[in-house]
């Protein structure tokens, strides 16, 4: 298995990665020395298919675990789902040396670990995502939330894990359209941190297509290390963690605009990205050429780069509630070329509007 350290000091924790990785759950929270008491969230599906293999691993590293399913997708982080978990968590008889699993895609991650945040005052958590998206990105970094009908993840807390285990075998069964969805970060790490990795994907499209298992594992790695890197610098989301949000700023508010329902969270993003290297293009801040190369991979990969059929006016309302946004200026996160960032301040609405107009 591939070991990636994520070094905070005191709070540091390896990511591991192989295929085969699930059956490893039950010795590596021995390595931990955690109590004997795990709680192990899940989702109906995710346990279906992956379920038995970490619970058989737990059981015979001599874990006493309990599993509590929770809805699918965002129907997870729901206020009274954390209850009913903090309820299970007390009728098990759990302390803070018993361990949370978080087994299946960010939604569960995200709750799981708002939970093992929260219940007294913090457990052992450990994050086993298998959906692309929560391997490259949401199990890494800590951040936990659910929801509030105001708006997404507005409570949560940051709990780094303990370990992450990542097995990229698993995402041989997620669906095309969530596999896809996670491509779209998987790009947005080439395009503002590598372009070794960038091209890398460029090359290898068919195979990724295909989920050879060799090219997931490479890319899995690939991302990790970079979310990684950057986590390490910014563990709390100052300003650093900001390049994560590439394409994300038009992303969000086009999901916003949206209602959530139109596009699943990587689609929006590529969208995002697409309207955000056109706003680099328009400020001169990257060529034409560059603009071109991110739409290119993001449409050979699957992913949407038109359609953007959005009431303009309705992204910048959503955009003015984005925690980037002053006085009807947004700060946002541009490449200049591939491989880099800038975080570019003060971008006015009307420079927005019009590429949003152009998108249409
Ligand atoms: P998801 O968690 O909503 O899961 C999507 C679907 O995939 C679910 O229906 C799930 O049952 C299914 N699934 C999961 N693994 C599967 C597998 N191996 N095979 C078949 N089906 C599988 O989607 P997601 O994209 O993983 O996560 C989105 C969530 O992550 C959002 O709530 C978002 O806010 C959060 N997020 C958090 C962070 C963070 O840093 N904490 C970062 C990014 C996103």
């Amino acid at each position: 298995m591939i070991e990636i350290l994520v070094n905070l000091g005191p709070r540091s924790y390896p990511i591991l990665i192989g295929a085969g990785a699930l059956a490893a759950v039950g010795p590596e929270l021995v390595k931990r020395k955690v109590g004997r008491k795990v709680v192990l969230v899940t989702d109906a599906g995710v346990a279906r298919l992956h379920g038995g293999e970490v619970v058989r691993s737990l059981g015979h590293a001599g874990f006493d675990t309990v599993q509590v399913p929770v809805p699918e997708g965002e129907e997870a982080k729901r206020l009274d789902i954390a209850a009913t978990l903090w309820e299970r968590l007390l009728d098990a008889g759990c302390d803070r040396t018993s361990t949370v699993v978080a087994l299946g895609g960010g939604a569960i991650g995200d709750v799981a670990g708002f939970v093992a945040a929260t219940y007294m005052r913090g457990m052992n958590f450990v994050q086993v995502p298998t959906t692309l998206l929560a391997q490259v990105d949401a199990s890494i970094g800590g951040k936990t939330a659910i929801d509030h009908p105001r708006g997404k993840n507005l409570i949560g807390a940051f709990h780094q894990p303990r370990a992450v285990i990542v097995d990229p075998a698993v995402l041989t069964t997620l669906s095309d359209r969530e596999f896809r969805s996670g491509l779209a970060e998987v790009i947005k790490h080439g395009i503002v941190l590598d372009a070794d990795y960038f091209q890398d994907l460029e090359s290898n499209v068919p195979s990724l297509l295909t989920r050879d298992l060799a090219i997931l594992e490479r890319i899995v790695v690939g991302s990790c290390q970079l979310k990684a890197r950057v986590v390490e610098h910014d563990e709390h989301d100052a300003e650093l963690r900001w390049v994560l949000n590439y394409g994300h700023t038009i992303g969000h508010a086009l999901e916003a605009a949206t209602g959530f329902r139109r596009w699943v969270h990587g689609e929006a993003v590529s969208l995002g990205v697409v309207a955000e290297s056109r706003l680099a293009e328009r400020l001169e801040i990257c060529s034409p050429a560059t603009a071109n190369r991110q739409l290119r991979l993001l449409a050979a990969v699957g992913l949407p780069v038109t359609g953007l059929h959005v009431e303009p006016a309705s992204v910048i309302d959503a955009l003015s509630r984005d925690k980037k946004t002053r006085d009807g200026r947004t700060s946002f996160v541009l490449a200049p070329e591939i491989g880099s960032f800038r975080i570019v301040p003060d971008v006015p609405s009307d420079a927005i509007l019009e590429i949003l107009k152009e998108l249409r």
